[in-house]
């Protein structure tokens, strides 16, 4: 197993992780079978889309926050982050790709990007790779 530190810069933004998580499973040697990846945050997200227009990133985020607007649920009573708890939990914590001759079988266009939903702040990303 591998972690890996991401800083992030602004308070929603996606990055690609994926040459990172290539670099620990190299690491592991494994050639053939999964590689999981999982961030354990509540307000952050693991997804697998487009990174060559960085559009396709901005996008998702433009429609997340029209679908959940900021400052109206419960939690924000807490610590004025739900909508971030709410979008990191429909787009999930965790992405699994399979591995073929030591390379994640990605489409042409797909990444593995972190999203960060209530940053900036360090994160960490947990790669296993079996
Ligand atoms: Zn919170």
């Amino acid at each position: 197993m591998a972690e890996i530190r991401v800083r992030t810069r602004k308070t929603q933004e996606m990055v690609d992780i994926t040459g990172q998580i290539e670099g620990a499973l190299q690491e592991s040697g494994v050639s053939d079978g999964l590689c999981f990846v999982f961030v354990p945050h509540a307000t952050a997200a693991i997804v697998i889309n487009e990174n060559a227009d960085p559009n396709v990133c901005q996008d998702l985020l433009d429609a997340l926050g029209r679908l959940i607007p900021e400052g109206s649920w419960r939690h924000d009573r807490v610590d004025n982050n739900a909508a971030a708890h709410i979008k990191a939990s429909i787009l999930g914590p965790s992405e699994t790709v399979a591995i073929r001759g030591g390379r994640l079988r990605l489409g042409t266009w797909q990444s593995v990007m972190l999203v960060e939903f209530d940053g900036p702040r360090e994160r960490t990303v947990i790669v296993e790779v079996k």
